[in-house]
């Protein structure tokens, strides 16, 4: 490696890990040593912010408390408990990996970087992370934190979304890893970057432990770094959202099991924005008479590529039995809650689900 970041990187090992020893914050996760409580936490984390993801990481070790339990959890029950982190696949691969784990593994995970990675959904950051903060083995954990701090302090104007960037930098840190303190290590790298060396914001430089030994922050560089190539931009979808209720119970029904948000529930969506009068013949083609016809606020939601921009009506229809199709179920909204995931793409619509025993609604602006 380049010499001068060598000096660098090992210049920043004391006083880094110095200040994450006197101002690490308090998680569920740290200090158990427990790697399947370390995996849990790492893949929880990949999309959301450590405040966001204290309770679900509480719910779901008390739920399934070991990885045997998590290979034998059902489905449903599964998409329930993580309804909210979106991104289902990393818990479907998480449970895929959990099923070889007890079956190989006598449910433990392996006590190997090369094992860990052969794992479905765990990649070079997650195995990383596992295999140096439970395991204690000197192996680095680049996540986007640890790409940004190391770009800074490098001054690297490399590309950070190429793997290449990023196996590079693993390198870099394989090797100033200190071996009696990897899992403080890279905890403290991440941490940096979490709480000082910013993603959003201005970097807090002048309360930065490393700042001594920071290229871009002696260079005044921080704002340019790191660089990033910008994503390919996303595709729009305009969708029309429709809570279709009788007096008791909304219909919601199941995704397809391959595709975006696959296998969870959803409230009827249909291509396009629709008018009241598409939306009343939507609801009359599912052989049902609907009585009142609300509009709801439009809302949007973001996944990784896609962009839907939906609007929505809350349709009153006189009795949801008339309906003989197979792909509606009838719920009301604590039995939603108990056990049908609906992401948050539908947040802005799932509040307006019956509790069972709700008085009747008060639309707004009805017709018919
Ligand atoms: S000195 Fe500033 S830019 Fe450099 S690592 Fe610290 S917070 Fe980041």
């Amino acid at each position: 490696m380049n010499e001068q970041n060598n000096f660098l990187l090992n210049e920043m090992k004391t006083p880094l890990l110095q200040w994450y020893r006197e101002n690490k914050r308090d998680l569920p996760w740290r200090d158990q040593n427990n790697a399947y409580y370390t995996w849990v936490s790492e893949i929880m984390l990949q999309q959301t912010r450590v405040e966001a993801v204290k309770p679900y990481f509480e719910r779901f070790i008390r739920e399934l408390p070991d990885i045997p339990a998590l290979a034998a959890c059902p489905e449903k029950k599964l998409m329930k408990l993580w309804e909210g982190l979106g991104y289902y696949n990393r818990v479907r691969n998480m449970q895929q990996a959990a099923v070889t784990v007890t079956e190989k593994y006598e449910g433990k995970l392996p006590e190997s970087y090369e094992e860990l990675l052969s794992l479905k959904g765990i990649g070079s950051y997650t195995a990383g992370a596992i295999a140096s903060i439970a395991y204690g083995i000197a192996v680095p954990a680049v996540d986007g934190n640890v790409l940004r701090v190391i770009s800074r302090i490098t001054e690297s104007r490399e590309d950070i979304m190429k793997q290449s960037v990023r196996k590079k930098m693993e390198e870099q840190l394989r090797e100033i890893m200190p071996e009696e303190c990897p899992g403080d290590f890279n905890q403290a790298l991440m941490e940096l970057g979490a709480v000082v060396c910013v993603p959003n914001g201005p970097a807090k430089c002048s309360s930065c432990p490393v700042r001594e030994c920071c290229l871009a922050s002696r260079n005044g560089t921080v704002q340019e770094l790191p660089v990033k190539a910008s994503k390919k931009e996303r595709r729009i979808e305009e969708r029309t959202v429709l809570v279709i209720q009788d007096g008791e119970q909304t219909a919601i029904s199941r995704r397809p099991g391959r595709g975006l948000l696959a296998g969870l529930y959803e409230l009827p969506n249909f291509e396009g924005h629709l008018s009241r009068e598409e939306a009343l013949r939507t609801v009359q083609e599912l052989n049902l008479d609907p009585l009142k016809i609300e509009p709801l606020e439009p809302a949007k939601h973001i996944f990784s590529h896609i962009e839907w921009r939906m609007t929505a009506y809350r349709i009153r229809v006189s009795s949801l039995e008339s309906y003989k199709g197979k792909k509606l179920i009838f719920v009301d909204r604590k039995q939603s809650e108990k056990q049908y995931a609906i992401p948050s793409a539908f947040r802005a619509y799932v509040g307006y689900m019956k509790e069972e025993n709700d008085e009747d609604f008060k639309y707004r602006d009805s017709v018919l």
